[in-house]
């Protein structure tokens, strides 16, 4: 399917969501954002299908790699899977 990651039409919030996944899963969170994306999360489902999705992932590299990943390998390994760190196309400009 074609522009299902970062279309327009999704709740505000998303991309900081998704952005964040990675820490949260991390546990490297200030309390505060936790909060914020948990309760992004407990509201979008897409994006608790993002962190399934980016938990699994993080699970099999982690299996392989002793769960020692760079932080910001993980981030983009997770980016180009799921696509959720690409800015979003710009609409109707030519
Ligand atoms: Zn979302």
């Amino acid at each position: 399917m074609k522009g299902e990651g970062t279309g327009p039409g999704r709740p505000p919030g998303c991309r900081e969501a998704l952005g964040l996944v990675t820490d949260y899963l991390d546990g490297a969170l200030p309390a505060g954002r936790r909060r914020r994306v948990e309760g992004h999360l407990a509201r979008c489902a897409g994006c608790s299908v993002h962190l399934e999705q980016i938990r699994a992932v993080i699970e099999v590299l982690g299996g392989l790699a002793g769960g020692d990943i760079p932080r910001g390998t993980l981030g983009g390994l997770c980016a180009a899977f799921l696509g959720s760190g690409t800015p979003a196309p710009p609409e109707g400009r030519q």
